[in-house]
């Protein structure tokens, strides 16, 4: 682009221009779910005895025969065909990024050559999409091509535009999960089950244990056509290059700021469809950096939440378009600001209501307390560097450990309350501490709850914080599909709490009192995972050093942090707990390892490109027009005085050459090391060449390209700024 073009891209970005406002006619608790085939709708929709049968499949995994399948289908093609839908298709997660689709109309063949409106039961419970164009990390070669989605009734199906939407597992035909959500359910299933069994030795009438995520989903707007004029926005989703604005954030007036009018309506629009869609919105405001926002639903029960933020993310991106914008979700869009997170609030909670992570009023329901906090404490010291792994990716790393983000060490914030009382139960001696009967119990430690109510003390450095009644996970990246964290979380917990549960039953059968056998390890467990609480601050370099020494898992390279799901601990852990076979994760780690490599190359190759014929043609344009300067002067001044005026542009004409120079022979470099990682046949040692000699280059090479912006002439550079994309009017 011409720097007039971007004047007119700049100019047009910041002109005022009518706001499109949605105004329903509705109350949110009307619109809520319209587009949901809730159990509202079943129930209007569906013969009474297939109802009663939906139920017992999605409250308590029976399973569905064909017949029902066909009922339900019948149903809900009535009830979409009424909003309009004229397809449906079968909406999973593939390992890759976002969701996949394939839609089928409804129409058949009727038999008399004409049409009918046609959706089976086999349609709705299994598809086969061709499997051969996703991911698999060599589960199936191609020939063998063949996975299938498989219906997973506990997500309710939805109407979207003009198809009818149902989320589904993706499966190769040989058993394994090609996606992320047959893995979740099983973590999840895992952990109802150990956690139930726990929850049983303090309230016997407990039959389930639900998972609950509430994410807080943090996202960049930026004006359309400017996103439209910077090639590396569009094919990375991040600023390759750009110099810092005079001003960004260090006023700090944008997260308390007024929501400018054009975002707010934006905002309304999409919470509106949101709603509609049965994502349960709640909060939205601005966010630390300029340009950047967060929208936070009611938590909800994991696999929902999970597909609720899938779907946010993609109608976040229709509705920004709408609206003239484009949302970022990369982790780290802009250099020297704020990065974007998605904090996975997380806890688990009975199905008689009781939250197992918070604290309660009696003495029994204390401990109850007490052990999951410390269960899941287990979990993550065990497997911190495993968590860790769940989170990384090429673009959360430019997040993580920069000043702004939990470090890419894991450790958890326990807050000074809970930490006292973890304290005192360690150290109290027997006495202090009585066990003689249910009724009789005493921890001697009285008053958690009025304590805990007031745990506003966070600590925004850790990257696993307790907030009172749940684990907030923050080290989790804004584009991430959370399905990775709570996989290996729910997962790790689940397995913590079966060891729990198989060491307190050793204590039974040696005759210990329940109770008393819960508290004799408890407190073992409290010393053993010590070394993961940490209460200060996690950018420092001293927790660095102190994390090593803890034997706590520091690495920083991606792909060598993806290598944790390959460690024996791991394997066992996800073997133990149904989760993942070996050769599902080590496919799976292929896949993570070859996404790592393909983003990188992308952004190399962008960025090289942009290097040489956006950034060195302008420099050396405007270096000629210094050069023409210099002539000029000597011309019209006698020889000394000429010399004495021309001190600046030469030392200008020096200084660009020496930036140009550098970016020439290092996007060379970047190209020789982009082929030597390329002819790696190994993904995990490709990934590690791309990590270690392709990635660094690029930050080198910006660093002089950022500079050049600062000296060329503003009229010549082509792309916008960071001053000009960063503040949305
Ligand atoms: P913050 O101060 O971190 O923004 P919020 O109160 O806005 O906290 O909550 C953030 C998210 O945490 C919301 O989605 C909220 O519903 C969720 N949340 C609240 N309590 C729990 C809980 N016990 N378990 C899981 N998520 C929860
Ligand atoms: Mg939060």
């Amino acid at each position: 682009m011409s720097s007039t073009l971007r004047f007119q891209v700049v100019g047009e970005a910041f002109k005022k221009r009518p706001v499109e406002v949605a105004e329903p006619k509705e109350r949110p608790s009307e619109f809520f779910g319209k587009y949901v085939f809730n159990r509202q709708k079943m129930q209007q929709f569906l013969p009474a005895s297939v109802y009663e049968k939906m139920v017992d499949v999605i409250d308590h995994g029976a399973t569905l025969d064909l017949k029902t399948a066909d009922a339900v289908a019948e149903g809900m093609k009535r009830w979409a065909m009424g909003l309009g839908a004229t397809h449906i298709t079968h909406w999973f997660q593939p390992l890759t990024e976002g969701t996949a689709e394939k839609h089928d109309g409804f129409v058949e063949h009727d038999g008399r050559g004409g049409m009918v409106e046609e959706f089976t039961g086999k349609q709705l419970v299994q598809q086969e999409p061709d499997a051969s164009s996703f991911p698999s990390g060599g589960i199936r070669s191609t020939f063998e091509a063949r996975g299938y989605s498989a219906w997973d009734p506990a997500s309710p199906v939805f109407v979207m535009g003009d198809t009818l939407m149902i989320p589904t597992v993706f499966i190769a035909y040989t058993g394994e999960a090609l996606d992320y959500k047959a893995p979740l359910k099983k973590a999840l299933h895992a952990v109802d089950k150990a956690a139930t069994e726990v929850a049983r030795l303090f309230y016997p009438d407990v039959q389930k244990v639900i998972t609950n995520l509430g994410w807080e989903q943090e996202y960049f707007l930026v004006d359309e056509g400017l996103y439209a004029a910077r090639p590396d926005l569009l094919m990375t989703g991040r600023t390759l290059m750009g110099h810092d604005s005079a001003k960004n954030q260090q006023m700090d007036d944008h997260y308390f700021g007024s929501i400018p009018e054009r975002v707010a309506a934006f905002m309304k629009d999409l919470e509106i469809q949101a709603l509609e869609l049965g994502i349960p919105c709640k909060t939205r405001h601005n966010e630390v950096a300029p340009n950047q926002f967060e929208l936070a639903p009611i938590f909800e029960e994991t696999n929902l939440a999970v597909d609720h933020n899938m779907l946010l993310m993609s109608l976040m991106k229709k509705v920004a378009r709408k609206h003239g914008f484009r949302v970022l979700l990369h982790e780290k869009p802009f250099a020297g600001i704020n990065g974007s997170g998605k904090h996975n609030n997380w806890s688990l909670a009975t199905d008689t209501g009781i939250l197992l992570h918070a604290p309660g009023k009696t003495p029994l329901d204390n401990l109850r307390f007490i052990t999951f906090i410390v269960e899941t404490l287990m979990a993550v010291w065990r497997h911190n560097g495993l968590l860790k792994a769940s989170i990384v990716s090429a673009t959360n790393a430019h997040r993580l450990g920069a000043n702004e983000a939990p470090p890419a060490i894991i450790s958890s914030f326990l807050g000074k309350q809970l930490t006292d009382v973890l304290e005192h139960l360690e150290q109290a001696t027997d006495d202090e501490i009585s066990l003689s009967g249910k009724h009789e119990l005493h921890l001697g430690i009285p008053q958690i709850p009025e304590l805990l109510i007031d745990n506003t003390d966070r600590n925004r450095t850790s990257p696993f914080a307790f907030t009172g009644n749940r684990f907030e996970f923050r080290a989790v990246g804004a584009e991430a599909n959370c399905a990775s964290a709570m996989i290996a979380l729910n997962a790790a917990v689940a397995e913590s709490l079966m060891d729990f549960k198989a060491r307190v039953d050793r204590l039974i059968a040696q005759g210990v009192d329940t109770l008393k056998a819960v508290l004799t390890v408890v407190r073992e467990d409290i010393k053993t995972c010590k070394p993961i609480h940490f209460e200060g601050n996690g950018y420092s370099n001293e927790w660095k050093l102190e994390a090593a020494r803890r034997g706590l898992d520091v690495e920083a390279s991606v792909p060598l942090v993806i290598d944790r799901y390959l460690d024996d601990d791991s394997v066992k852990m996800f073997e133990k707990t149904h989760v993942f076979t070996r050769s599902e994760l080590l496919a799976r780690n292929e896949i993570k390892w070859d996404t790592y490599t393909k983003k990188i190359q992308i952004e190399a190759r962008i960025f090289g490109d942009l290097c040489m014929n956006h950034i060195i043609p302008v420099a050396t344009r405007y270096q000629s027009v210094l050069v023409e300067n210099v002539h000029r002067l000597q011309e019209i001044f006698p020889k000394e005085e000429a010399r004495e005026l021309n001190d600046n542009n030469i030392a200008l004409i020096r200084e660009i050459s020496e930036h140009t120079r550098f970016i020439t022979s290092q996007v060379t470099a970047l190209i020789d090391a982009r082929r030597i990682a390329n002819r790696i046949d190994d993904e995990r040692e490709k990934a590690i060449a791309y990590h270690d000699t392709v990635a660094p280059l690029i930050e080198e090479i910006r660093y002089h390209v950022d500079k050049l912006e600062l000296i060329v002439d503003d009229e010549l550079w082509p792309l916008p700024k960071y001053r000009e994309i960063l503040f949305i009017r």
